[in-house]
């Protein structure tokens, strides 16, 4: 099978090297792909927004299946866009349509899908411009602090959480007014849940689906979470409070009624729901939906899976997931993510990377190019670090003595991922 693998970061860099491991696999291309892809696939350039660019490549090189890492592509339609081409009708495509991925690109329609389906999730209205007083009035009835989101697509940086009622209230107008210009024309008010973040990932073909795990990300540049939000520092899987009972409550009373929602809606869903949920003292609550894996969180979970992944790509979209071959691997994997310095703020590119002897763990390339015989930092997230081991500690420790294996200027990390979790460690 001939496929196309769109994005050029860690997270398509892990489902790239689980694709390679497949022997039904005959070729892999990636658009736009990265210097570590290169390895195992041909990088071509295209832009994932250049739906007719892909389709005409799709067409002229025979490809089988196109995997969408990203989720801008979805919400814009790529999924019709190959389909309304004569040209392509076997095409095999994972991913959702427009009215899937509408689960990640409007908050609202989000949150209306959860209650209409009674999956729980935090109370709250979503207010439009011509009703900011009911919006003020029903963040008077919350306790702070106050959860404020753009209902759009805003690069992870459309959630405001505020301590102050004043704040809140001129921030929701601000907002209302354009402060991430279209996604937040509407802005969907929370109640705060508090508790420990946990994601879990699934691939659905729209009947059936496989459960790849949980995880955990760690969000925020500095250790002890402290200073700005990035794409994501490090990861690990499973997470250890996420035991049987839990995990059979995301199960019962969210992932199978999320599935059965989309059913009933008439979403023909091919592709990775990813759950971000909240752990409410032992109660799982969504916090929000994902229409595609996470970066770092596939960089672990991708390398417990233990599948054929292009089996199991062809199954989901065919229809005939239930069937699929499938299995975990009951160790834990960690990643950690070198970063540039500087980042997430302004920060340098073009520092030459050198990777001494990297022993036992899998390195995963974000941005990262090749130019003749070096490779050079390309972007904030440089490479993803992951390791296997017994116990969470045993990964982690492989991970760090890898990290020292990896060198470049101003290279920055965390030292602390997985700490937090260790304690609950079983
Ligand atoms: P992402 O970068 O994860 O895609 P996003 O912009 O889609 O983020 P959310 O995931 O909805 O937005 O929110 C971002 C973060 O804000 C969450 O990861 C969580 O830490 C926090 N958060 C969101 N909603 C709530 C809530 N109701 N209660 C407490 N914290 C929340």
């Amino acid at each position: 099978m001939k496929v196309l693998l769109l994005g050029g970061g860690g997270r398509e860099h892990a489902l790239a090297w689980k694709m390679a491991e497949s022997p039904e696999l005959e070729k892999l291309y990636v658009a736009p792909g990265n210097a570590g892809m290169a390895e195992i696939a041909e990088n071509v350039n295209i832009k994932v927004s250049d739906f007719q660019g892909i389709a005409d490549f799709v067409a002229r090189e025979g490809i089988h299946m196109v995997v969408v890492g990203p989720e801008d592509p979805l919400v814009e339609g790529i999924r019709e866009a190959l389909e309304a081409d004569i040209r392509l009708k076997d095409l095999l495509i994972i991913g959702p349509g427009k009215a899937g991925a509408i689960l990640e690109g409007s908050k609202d329609f989000a949150k209306e899908f959860m209650f209409k389906y009674q999956i729980p999730t935090a109370a709250y209205m979503t207010v439009t411009p011509d009703r900011i007083e009911e919006g003020v009035g029903f963040l008077k009835t919350l306790r702070p602090p106050y959860v404020l989101k753009a209902d759009g697509l805003a690069a992870g940086k459309g959630v405001l959480i505020l301590e102050d009622l004043q704040e809140a209230t001129s921030e929701l107008k601000e907002m209302l007014e354009g402060k991430f210009g279209k996604a937040s024309q509407r802005v969907v008010i929370e109640e705060y849940l508090q508790g420990i973040e946990i994601s879990v990932f699934v691939l659905t073909d729209g009947k059936d689906y496989k459960i790849l795990g949980s995880a955990k990300d760690y969000k925020r540049i500095g250790e002890g979470d402290t200073g700005l939000n990035t794409g994501g520092m490090g990861a690990v899987s499973p997470v250890p409070f996420a035991d049987g009972i839990f995990n059979q409550k995301v199960e019962e009373k969210i992932i199978r009624p999320t599935i059965a929602g989309l059913k009933a809606e008439g979403i023909d869903y091919k592709g990775f729901i990813f759950f971000g949920l909240m752990n409410v003292e032992g109660e799982p609550k969504v916090i929000e939906y994902n229409v595609r894996m996470g970066d770092p969180e596939t960089e672990v979970v991708m390398p417990r899976i233990q599948a054929d992944l292009i089996q199991l790509f062809e199954a989901t979209a065919r229809g005939e997931l239930k069937t699929a071959r499938f299995a975990m691997d009951s160790r834990y994997c960690t990643t950690v993510m070198l970063v540039a310095k500087g980042y997430p703020g302004s920060y340098e590119k073009g520092k030459e990377i050198q990777i001494g002897k990297v022993e036992g763990s899998l390195i995963f390339h974000a941005g990262t190019r090749r130019e003749g015989e070096k490779i050079l930092t390309n972007g904030g997230r440089v490479i993803a670090v992951s390791s296997y081991g017994k116990t969470m500690q045993q990964a982690l420790d492989l991970s760090y003595r890898n990290v020292k294996e990896i060198t470049f200027e101003g290279k920055t990390y965390r030292g602390d991922i997985g700490k937090d979790l260790m304690k609950l460690e079983n």
